[in-house]
């Protein structure tokens, strides 16, 4: 299949004050040669250099832009195709007039993730790279960020072709045993089958417990504030609101109506929610019924109670306790810069084994303690060193997901004396199902899908 030439603004990230229009495809040195004006001719330029010139409309002899353009020949691109760059200084408008050029001469307007989409169909990337791109791009703290390279350099992939492998081996031994059933290995295979298909399931299972904080990672971790009327409620996330670099957001097809704030809290970034003004928390019981007040805190990853160390515990302190039932929550006991009235045993009683933690936002204490605790909680133990999560992406999750699924029939059927070319069947959709999350067996409209997610320029 012949491509043709694409072309779009794609600006780096943290670079504001550069633009790059890039082109990508057979005729990208041709299209960019018809605009620059240096010394000599991008064609006769050698590939991976940067080339001073300027760039003209060819039309007026307007000089529209002074500019550094890279030539970077097809195989060792991004995309594996000749790649161009146009590096422009003079803002967005200049920007885009050197685009709109590209598009008059030889290159047509690129869909969104159509880059990374080349490099994946040219066999640079494979899909799981792929949809690391998207998430690096929608990466909001460093740590989504690790999470997102490392799934770019392909660690991800490299996890699941090895899985692919031992899986293939039970397989090709099975296969064996079937074509040969006078070599009586039967109960080898079946042995086989059981310690290769567990060492399989831990490893898809470690990965999936991974995928959680991965997720958090990627989505933020939504979160509740509850409490009693002027308690400190507003004070609290204002507090982690100012203290904390607020997360910005474009996320295409984020509803602006629902407003969420994100706030980036020592590596987690916690998604604020105020839908129906329920961040604004006063009296949630009353206001949404019991019923709907319990599923807004229930579909909460974090709820954070705050109650009065000026008061003692109230009968509505109980009920949002109950509320709190089997859920991730901080304890916090604001005020305790006036007289203590609330009995801090009480409340730890009632916190059954979560964090308490006492404040006084009015002078500014207790939040680290607070922001520690919000850390502790979501990278505990081996969360913290190097084994960041691998998985991030709900698509991949999924695919584990049945994937172990299978792997467990497989080892149920295997235990209960199923004949082997049963057991065979289930391993065999493991590796299939496997083989979806790094792009082998996936249909086009599937990849088709995926791509459209991305930004332009990507
Ligand atoms: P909300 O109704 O739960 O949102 O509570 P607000 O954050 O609006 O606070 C209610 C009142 O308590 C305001 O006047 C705050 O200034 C005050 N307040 C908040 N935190 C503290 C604190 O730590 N100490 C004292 N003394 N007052 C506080
Ligand atoms: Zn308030």
């Amino acid at each position: 299949m012949e491509m043709d030439t694409i072309a779009a603004i794609s600006t780096p990230m943290g670079e504001g004050a550069i633009g790059i229009v890039r082109i990508s495809g057979p005729k990208a040195v041709e299209t960019a040669d018809k605009l620059y004006v240096g010394s000599s001719s991008l064609a006769d330029a050698a590939s991976h250099t940067i080339n001073y010139g300027h760039i003209q409309d060819p039309e007026t002899g307007d000089t529209i832009e002074e500019t550094m353009v890279s030539v970077l020949r097809a195989p060792k691109t991004y995309t594996k195709e000749d790649i161009i760059e146009i590096n422009c200084h003079g803002g967005l408008t200049s920007v885009n007039r050197v685009l709109q050029l590209t598009l008059v001469h030889g290159a047509r307007l690129a869909e969104p993730g159509e880059f990374t989409k080349r490099a994946f169909l040219n066999g640079r990337i494979d899909l799981s790279q792929a949809e690391a791109v998207m998430d690096l791009i929608r990466a909001k703290t460093d740590r989504a960020m690790n999470v997102a390279m490392n799934q770019v350099e392909g660690r991800l992939s490299e996890k699941v072709k090895k899985l692919r492998q031992e899986l293939l081996e039970t397989v090709a031994h099975v296969e064996v045993n079937i074509d040969y059933p006078e070599y009586d290995a039967e109960e080898m295979t079946l042995q086989m089958i059981q310690e290769k298909g567990e060492a399989v399931r831990q490893e898809v299972q470690h990965l999936l417990t991974t995928a959680h904080q991965g997720k958090i990672l990627r989505e933020g971790l939504s979160t509740v504030i509850i409490g009693r009327p002027n308690v400190g409620k507003s004070s609290l996330l204002n507090s982690l609101v100012h203290e904390n670099k607020a997360i910005v957001t474009d996320i295409p097809g984020t509803t602006r109506d629902v407003v969420e704030e994100y706030v980036n809290v020592r590596g987690v970034p916690l998604r604020l929610l105020d839908t129906a003004g329920i961040r604004e928390t006063e009296d949630i019981v009353e206001r949404l019924g019991v019923e709907r007040s319990r599923k807004v805190i229930k579909d909460a990853e974090l709820a954070l109670l705050v109650l009065n160390y000026n008061e003692a515990i109230t009968d509505a302190d109980r009920e949002l306790f109950q509320l709190l039932k089997g859920q991730d929550a901080i304890i916090i006991i604001n005020k305790t810069d006036l007289e203590q009235k609330l009995s801090v045993e009480e409340a730890e009683e009632l916190a059954d084994g979560r964090p308490v933690i006492t404040t006084s936002l009015l002078q500014d204490e207790g939040i680290d303690e607070l922001e520690e605790a919000i850390r502790d909680l979501f990278f505990a133990g081996d969360m913290e060193g190097g084994d960041l999560s691998y998985v991030s992406n709900s698509r991949h999750i999924a695919l584990l997901e049945q994937a172990k699924r299978a792997v467990e029939e497989a080892l149920s059927a295997a235990e209960s004396g199923m004949p082997v070319d049963m057991v065979q069947i289930d391993i065999t959709r493991a590796w299939e199902v496997l083989g979806e999350v790094i792009g082998e067996s996936v249909q086009e409209s599937l990849i088709d899908q995926l791509f459209s997610q991305f930004c332009l320029g990507k």
